[in-house]
């Protein structure tokens, strides 16, 4: 479905992005992973190369446009253009107001917002020169109804939706189609962070009766990839076994 596509995943480095990785290695698109730290790149690439994925990992600063610009421009130099961009990386919250701070709430806003905004406005010169592109963003069913602590989560995927719908009419013009993913509970690193008393309830009630697996998600990204999803722009596809928060 995306064979020969050239793709960037930020965050591919494990949980849902690395999963994103292998789906469309395995579907014939080379994949290029971003990752927080050297180490983290290093390990993936790896474990990829002990099933035969070759994968060029990078770990550019998401904050800052400059060194994603460079990163960016690095890769169309070898691979001729970028042809979809996963803006997969994110962070999580969990404490109640009180006691978070102004800089926890504004390290959230930082990757799972503005580096969307920098992995994206460096995108967007090379898909318009190339005639048009795909680009998908994780949202999160708590981009719904919020949840009951950690607010700077929510909010800032509330703002991946906005970025989403937004950039979706923008960019249409340019047959770049815009779309993001909100997974439900998915059985990643993120979540086994989190105290159980918090997830089990939630895991309890997801309609379909279990978590989602980080595969579950690949699979929508892979569709909303694909020529399958042409006419697709501007929407947030929730994932999440009918829960929904
Ligand atoms: P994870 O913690 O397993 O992976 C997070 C990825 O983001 C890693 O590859 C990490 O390198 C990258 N990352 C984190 N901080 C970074 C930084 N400062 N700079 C660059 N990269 C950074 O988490 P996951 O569960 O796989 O989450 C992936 C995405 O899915 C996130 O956007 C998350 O909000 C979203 N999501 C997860 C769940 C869930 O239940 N796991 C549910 C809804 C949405």
């Amino acid at each position: 479905m995306v064979k020969n596509k050239v793709v960037v995943v930020t965050g591919g480095t494990r949980g849902i992005g690395y999963e994103i990785v292998r789906l469309f290695k395995e579907n014939g698109a080379n994949v290029i992973l971003f990752g927080s730290k050297e180490e983290s790149v290093n390990k993936a690439q790896e474990t990829l190369k002990k099933d035969g994925y070759e994968v060029d990992g990078f770990y550019p600063n998401l904050s800052s446009f400059e060194e994603v610009e460079i990163t960016f421009k690095e890769i169309v130099k070898k691979y001729g253009r970028i042809d979809i961009l996963i803006n997969n990386a994110g962070i999580s919250a969990n404490k109640k107001i009180d006691d978070t701070t102004s800089k926890e709430f504004a390290d959230i806003m930082d990757i799972n917002v503005t580096a969307i905004f920098n992995t994206t406005k460096a995108v967007v010169p090379h898909m318009k020169e190339n005639g048009g592109g795909v680009i998908l963003n994780t949202s999160s069913m708590v981009s719904i109804y919020g949840q009951p602590a950690g607010v700077g989560y929510p909010s800032s995927k509330f703002a991946v939706n906005g970025l989403t719908k937004s950039l979706a009419r923008e960019l249409a013009p340019y047959n770049i189609r815009v779309n993001a993913v909100a997974p439900g509970v998915t059985n990643t690193d993120m979540i086994a962070s989190l105290p159980k008393e918090q997830i089990e309830p939630l895991i309890k009630s997801i309609p379909l009766g279990r978590i989602g697996e980080p595969r579950d998600i690949a699979n929508a990204f892979l569709f909303l990839a694909s020529d399958m999803a042409s006419y697709i722009t501007g929407n947030i596809l929730s994932v999440d076994g009918a829960a929904r928060s």
